[in-house]
Formats: structure tokens, C-alpha cells, sequence
């Protein structure tokens, strides 16, 4: 079964691979005929598709936890949308469902590949964010890996954003002190006043040393670490005791052209026996259904607040990428596709 579709279908692909920060002229956008379902496939069209830190990665020609894309392929990602064309009986038309279709208006994926969305419970694309991807990481990561108890000191960078707005306000939950890092007075005082932060550090414009004695007087206990570098490097020096460090991204290494050649401060792991792990988002898929319980029951109760940044169109998610890489999103960065059904 089929709904009418318009004819052709805008995609974006990664035309030449970037030396430092993306620039327009790594993206192509086609315009190509729209595909069809084969046998167990949906045909799906995007109302919203994510952007994350990860497609950085998957830009650059090294070897990764997937393949990079090839010159020439769609640029990868997740979109919410709508079905407009099933051949499995697990999906309908007209469900919305989140797809790994890439940035493109249609795109056909293997049906046990979709996750539906229930648009009844959030607006759809929380899918992508809060409830999606981003939140989840931020649930497993900080709870299973940062493994947090009350009255202990959180520290998060990027804390405005998607995964830790998201750490912060669960570390609240848990009766934790929670401090974020995030660049610029307006993402602090919304990381403090509005999502209920103890305190925030603009490391734009204060010294992240100094800052960091002051909002964590009794050391840090959790650190989940989403930019890497000399934030880093500065966490470390004032970490306690057992304190574990959440590896969850490094995006301010992702547009370096040669290694960081500084020593860094891991003495701090030796002296306080602390642990430093990875976080991988896949290795909890088969936990999503908890997350979503969890995070879904905290976002209608006004626990978990979130915030989202919405590009217009298609042709603009090159921009608005390249803009996230820089800290141009406050939350949150989408690219509205589609019209909502
Ligand atoms: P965000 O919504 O937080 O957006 C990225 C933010 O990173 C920017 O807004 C900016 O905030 C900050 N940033 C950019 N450049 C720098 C820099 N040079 N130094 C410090 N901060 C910088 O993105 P997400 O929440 O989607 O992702 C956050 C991190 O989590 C990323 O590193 C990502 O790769 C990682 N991740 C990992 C997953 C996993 O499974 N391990 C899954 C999902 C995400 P500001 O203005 O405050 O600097």
C-alpha cells in the first residue's frame, strides 16, 4: 500500500572529505527519483532530521566502531517522519517512526530497522533528542558508567546541548551536585536557571581552573565528558578519589588536523584510582525501552526539561552542521524537512 508522494527526492551527499572544519563545498545536494520498497522495506518521508557530532567522524576516511561514508553516499543520519509505503506487515502507512535513512526527503529502510514513535506521548521530534539517541546516551552513560550517588559532585561540558542537558538534570534527580561547562553567558544561565543546575562555568570567558575550585569546593566525583581536550585536562586536575570519568565524545578535537601533542594531567588517574570508560550508545540497545520509560515519565513531569534548534529546509542542514561543530545550536539541532502529517 502506497500514499502519493511528490516525484523527485532532495538528498545530500558528502561530495569531498573536510582537512579541518567542514565547509559547504564537502556537501552536494541531487535531486534523484524517489525509491521503492522492495520485499520487508518501507519507503519513509522525513519531517525532522538530527544532526549530531558523530557525522563529523563518519566524514573522515578512518577506521571507527562504523565505516566511514564513501565519497559520493548520502550523508548518514536519523530522521522522524512519516510511512509512505510499506511491503512488511510490521509497519503501516502513515506511522511515524524514527528511520537511519540519512540526509535526504525519502528513504527506504528494512522494516525491523525502524523504531515507531508514538506521536500521542511527545511531539515527534524528541525522538531524535531527548527521547531519542541523545537522551539515552546521557541516561546509560551517566547511570551505568558515571554510576552516580547522592550528595556527589557531577561535572558536564557541553551542557547546554542534546546529551548534557540531559546528564545534569538526571544527576538532580539522583540527589547528585550537577555543574555544567557550556560557552557563553546565555547556554550558563539557561543550564542554571532553567534546567536546574547548581551552577554553570562559561569557559569562553572564565578561567576554567579557577572556576572549577569554586563550583566543586568538595572535588568532582562524576565528570561526563563531552568535548575532550583542555576541558579535559582542567576536570582532571580536581577529580576525588574513585572518581569516574564518563568518555562519551571529544568534539573539540573532531576538526584537528594533527595530533594534540600536550602532556596531559592522567597522573590524576593514578593518584586517585579513578576509572576513565568509553560510552557507547549501540551497546545499550536493548535497554532503549527502560530509557524511554524512564525519560519519558521525567519529561511529562517536568523533571527533564529540553530545548531544540530548528533549520528550515533540507539545503541548510550543511550550515546548520557546520554551525553545531562551532556551538551556533542552543540544544537540540534539527533540520525540519518535511511538513508534519
Ligand atoms: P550538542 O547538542 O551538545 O552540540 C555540540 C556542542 O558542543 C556545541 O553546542 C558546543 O557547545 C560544544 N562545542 C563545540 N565545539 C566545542 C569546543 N571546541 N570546545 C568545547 N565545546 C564545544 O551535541 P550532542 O549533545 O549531540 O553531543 C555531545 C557529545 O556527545 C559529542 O561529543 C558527541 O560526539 C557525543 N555523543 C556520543 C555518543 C556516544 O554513544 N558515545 C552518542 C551521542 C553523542 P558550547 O557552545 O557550550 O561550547
Amino acid at each position: 500500500m502506497a500514499k502519493s508522494t511528490s516525484r523527485t527526492n532532495h538528498r545530500i551527499l558528502l561530495k569531498s572529505r573536510p582537512k579541518a572544519e567542514p565547509e559547504p563545498g564537502n556537501f552536494e545536494l541531487v535531486e534523484e527519483p524517489i525509491p521503492e520498497p522492495g520485499d520487508g522495506q518501507a519507503l519513509v518521508r522525513a519531517v525532522y532530521l538530527s544532526l549530531d557530532p558523530y557525522m563529523r567522524g563518519r566524514m573522515r576516511d578512518v577506521k571507527s566502531y562504523v565505516p566511514p561514508t564513501q565519497i559520493g553516499e548520502v550523508m548518514p543520519g536519523a530522521v522522524v517522519g512519516e510511512v509512505m509505503a510499506s511491503r512488511d506487515p510490521s509497519v503501516s502507512v502513515g506511522d511515524i517512526v524514527e528511520a537511519y535513512h540519512g540526509w535526504q526527503e525519502y528513504g527506504v529502510t528494512e522494516a525491523k530497522r525502524l523504531r515507531k514513535v508514538d506521536p500521542r506521548l511527545a511531539p515527534i521530534s524528541t525522538a531524535l533528542g531527548v527521547l531519542g539517541m541523545p537522551g539515552m546516551t546521557a541516561y546509560f552513560g551517566l547511570l551505568e558508567v558515571g554510576q552516580p550517588k547522592a550528595g556527589e559532585t557531577v561535572v558536564v561540558s557541553a551542557a547546554s546541548g542534546a546529551v548534557g542537558g540531559v546528564v545534569g538534570q538526571i544527576a538532580k534527580i539522583k540527589g547528585c551536585r550537577a555543574i555544567g561547562i557550556a560557552g557563553g553567558k546565555a547556554k550558563c544561565d539557561y543550564v542554571r536557571d532553567e534546567l536546574g543546575f547548581d551552577a554553570c562555568i562559561d569557559y569562553k570567558a572564565e578561567d576554567l581552573d579557577a572556576a572549577l575550585k569554586a563550583a566543586c569546593p568538595d572535588g568532582i566525583d562524576v565528570y561526563f565528558d563531552n568535548v575532550g581536550g583542555k576541558t579535559l585536562d582542567a576536570v582532571l586536575k580536581r577529580i576525588n578519589l574513585r572518581a569516574r570519568i564518563v568518555i562519551c565524545g571529544m568534539i573539540s578535537e573532531y576538526n584537528l588536523t594533527g595530533p594534540d601533542l600536550a602532556p596531559r594531567p592522567t597522573r590524576a588517574l593514578l593518584v586517585n584510582r579513578a576509572r576513565m570508560q568509553g560510552v557507547l550508545i549501540f551497546d545499550h540497545i536493548e535497554r532503549f525501552p527502560e530509557a524511554l520509560k524512564a525519560l519519558g515519565e521525567w519529561v511529562r513531569s517536568g523533571k527533564i526539561k529540553y530545548r531544540e534548534s530548528v533549520a528550515e529546509g533540507l539545503e541548510n542542514a550543511p550550515a546548520a552542521f557546520i554551525g553545531l561543530l562551532r556551538g551556533e545550536n542552543f540544544g537540540k539541532q534539527l533540520v525540519k524537512v518535511g511538513e508534519a502529517p
